[in-house]
């Protein structure tokens, strides 16, 4: 006898692993070069020459046993310590090595969190369309707690606030953020994160129990123009912010993260303690031992995102120029255009027969859309912009 849900999930991958898988089997058959696979979130950029340094000083400089050994279990107290310095600095923060619990990349920040604040099966977490689809995954197979999908705003891919304030309850425990926003590439603006604020302070006070933001920051640096990324417990102390490596380091194969727990939260002390406990349930035991001393040497620096940037400026320019709808993103390295026909699933399924990979928009939440993964190099975007205008011709757009 098996868990079936979790058997379900092993048996079927997501659609962007699939869609991952059928573009190596397709690279297979017609060459790397002439697969144009924009499905997957795997940043292409080298990680900074900084990160290639600290591993080398680290492992000629510390004790093998101590740089690959267990650390505590919420991280080493000097990284903890080199990272609360560099938000401080940033954020004008007052933060110490207590507020912070080194994880296994995001998604493991994520899980604790969630495990940390699921009190009944019954507890439910808003998760705002367009989401990243491993949320429901943590929620409801992870912490055995109740997504709710707030639908998304379309115009503008900002927060639908009236539906969000009919999906609160005396059951919800947080609202999941994700700024900037995978799979839209929006980043929520300040006036956005006060209006919810606001909306969260009251409804707390309404049904008498805090409602907390957990806040999915891998994408925070990655931004484009002038776009700032808002910090959101300087604005709603009742946050868990949930960091990664993966994508401002390029550093995703390796797992290192954190979760922030501000000192200005409800019930600091037991919150960390949750979080601690939620690890340890969840059989963590400790973030990546290297890679946690490599965190405290490059926090806060980026990889060279200037590709990325470049990479947006073409796809947005040329896609608009084409036909396609589409909100212009200002931070991550997704853009999501409207499909050609409703049914976004048919489109991809279309695009595949180009050896376009595109990810229908129904997997975040939001049908009628696709997901293009820009985190490639500007040729591919180049040499497939031919084959997105033979699809808008198919589809007889313009
Ligand atoms: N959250 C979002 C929005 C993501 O896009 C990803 C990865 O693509 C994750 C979390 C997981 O990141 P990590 O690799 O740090 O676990």
């Amino acid at each position: 006898m098996l868990n079936q849900s979790v058997l379900a999930l092993g048996q079927k991958r997501s659609t962007i692993r699939e869609l991952f898988e059928f573009g190596n089997q397709r690279a297979a058959v017609v060459g790397r070069e002439n697969v144009f696979d924009f499905s997957i979130g795997n940043p292409n950029v080298p990680a900074p020459d900084a990160v290639k340094e600290a591993i080398f000083d680290i492992l000629n400089a510390e004790d093998p046993a101590v740089t690959h050994g267990y650390t505590s279990a919420q991280g080493a107290d000097f990284v903890r310590q080199a990272i609360a310095d560099d938000l401080n600095r940033r954020f004008g923060t007052a933060y110490g090595p207590n507020n912070l619990y080194m994880t296994v990349g995001a998604a493991a920040a994520l899980s604790i969190c969630f495990k940390a604040l699921t009190c009944a099966p019954t507890d439910e977490f808003l998760v705002l369309a367009p989401y990243f689809p491993e949320y429901l995954v943590f929620i409801r197979d992870g912490a055995g707690a109740t997504p709710v999908v707030v639908p998304p705003r379309i115009a503008d891919f900002q927060i639908d606030f009236d539906a969000l304030a009919a999906r609160i309850n005396e059951r919800t425990r947080a609202v999941v953020v994700n700024s900037p926003n995978n799979p839209s590439g929006t980043v929520y603006s300040e006036e956005t994160i006060r209006q919810l604020a606001a909306l969260l302070t009251e409804k707390s006070e309404a049904y008498g129990h805090p409602i907390y933001i957990i806040s999915d920051e891998p994408y925070r640096e990655l931004v484009y123009g002038d776009e700032t990324v808002p910090f959101i417990p300087q604005v709603y102390p009742n946050t868990l912010v949930c960091y990664s490596y993966s994508k401002s380091l390029s550093l995703p194969g390796e797992r290192i993260g954190y979760v922030l727990v501000p000192g200005e939260i409800v019930d600091f002390a037991e919150t960390y303690a949750a979080v601690c406990g939620a690890g340890r349930v969840l059989g963590y035991v400790n973030a990546p031992s290297l890679f946690q001393r490599v965190a405290a040497r490059c926090t806060g620096m980026t990889a060279d995102l200037s590709v990325y940037a470049r990479n947006r400026d073409l796809l947005y320019k040329s896609l608009i120029e084409m036909g396609y709808s589409c909100v212009k993103p200002t931070g991550a390295f997704y853009i999501f255009p409207q499909t050609l026909e409703a049914d976004d699933r048919a489109f991809s399924e279309r695009a595949k027969q180009y050896d376009l990979l595109v990810v229908p928009g129904s997997d975040f939440g939001a049908p009628g859309h696709m997901r293009i993964s820009y985190c490639v190099k500007t040729e591919t975007i180049e040499r497939a912009l031919p084959i997105f205008e033979r699809l808008a011709k198919d589809y007889g757009v313009k």
